[in-house]
């Protein structure tokens, strides 16, 4: 029998007491302003289909999305091409890093649009004629998941676009196989912008919380995209969600999410609601070490792992 608890009155500060303790994991230092991120920051937030938001302290504090937005744009490339994304991206777990310079063998499309060449590629395909369009268009479609203006870090993009060597390296590669049709700087220009957008914890799960729920913003009532886009989504982040560790991650958690550098998780948990969890400290995969602990207790206390026969 299941003994879930209400996440309406789930008390997230006593998780985040909790969590707190764990001291494994390296903040990521690939950028100078994510090497400088507060080890200690540790916020969770709740999204529920009521629109009502819970938040555990620091849950507003600021950090860059990173790859937590590779869902997104998965979305929004799906929204945008009328579903052609899915011909031009595969859909299967790579066993390997988010970087991996690989593609798919014999079509020379990315492997799935959670690693960075598919990411690379979403954020390609979405709507608008130019660099400025595309980055437009993600701002939007990103605050309309999000369910308010979003901002973005512009020292992060620029940081990001120039020392992203391998987002270069894979970019490169896709045009030589012809499946990135864009400059290979504008891709990676574009892709690095949208991982330099803000969010705080509330925010994120708010996004994940679209997802979850059929791809209606439960705050706004924004119908962001078709409950078929966001099934599709969801789909992907519990197959590729956590990269290599995206086994172990579904065997554990048991919730679709997607890990991010600055030590972001996003999770969506479909019917039911959306998370997130920052801070900063990163296995050797990626993910927040911490956050990979509150999911891990999220899931068991409000029974919400999609494989669990008694699921709260
Ligand atoms: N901006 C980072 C990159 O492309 C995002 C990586 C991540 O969060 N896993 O390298």
């Amino acid at each position: 029998m299941t003994s879930a608890s209400d996440p309406t009155s789930y008390d997230l500060d006593a998780l985040r007491d909790r969590v707190c303790h764990e001291r494994g994991g390296e903040v990521d230092a690939s950028i100078p302003q994510l090497a400088d991120a507060d080890p200690d920051l540790c916020g969770i937030a709740l999204a529920l289909p009521d629109g009502s938001i819970r938040a555990s302290a620091q849950a507003d504090a600021a950090f860059s999305v990173q790859s937590a937005v590779k869902p997104f744009l998965f979305a929004l490339a799906l929204l945008d091409t009328d579903g052609e994304a899915l011909d031009r991206i595969g859909i299967e777990p790579t066993g390997e890093a988010f970087d991996a310079i690989k593609l798919e063998t014999g079509t020379g499309r990315p492997p799935n649009p959670m690693v960075n060449a598919g990411a690379l590629l979403t954020a390609a395909l979405v709507d608008g004629d130019d660099v400025d369009a595309r980055n437009a268009r993600i701002h939007e479609g990103l605050s309309s998941f999000a369910g308010r203006e979003l901002t973005v870090d512009e020292d992060v993009a620029a940081s990001e676009h120039l020392l992203g060597d391998r987002n270069h390296a894979l970019a490169h590669l896709m045009r030589a196989e012809g499946t990135l049709r864009v400059g290979a700087d504008d891709a990676v220009a574009v892709y690095a912008r949208a991982c330099a957008t803000l969010v705080d914890a509330e925010a994120l799960a708010v996004m994940g919380a679209t997802l979850a729920l059929g791809g209606r913003n439960p705050v706004t009532g924004v119908q962001v995209v078709p409950a078929s886009i966001a099934r599709d989504v969801v789909s992907v982040m519990a197959t590729c969600g956590v990269y290599d560790g995206s086994g172990r991650w579904m065997r554990g958690v048991g919730i679709p999410a997607k890990s991010g550098v600055s030590g972001a998780i996003v999770l969506s948990a479909p019917g039911a609601l959306g998370a997130a969890v920052i801070s900063p400290p990163l296995d050797e995969q990626g993910t927040s070490v911490r956050g990979r602990v509150a999911a891990e207790a999220l899931s068991a206390d409000l029974g919400l792992h999609v494989f669990a026969a008694d699921r709260g």
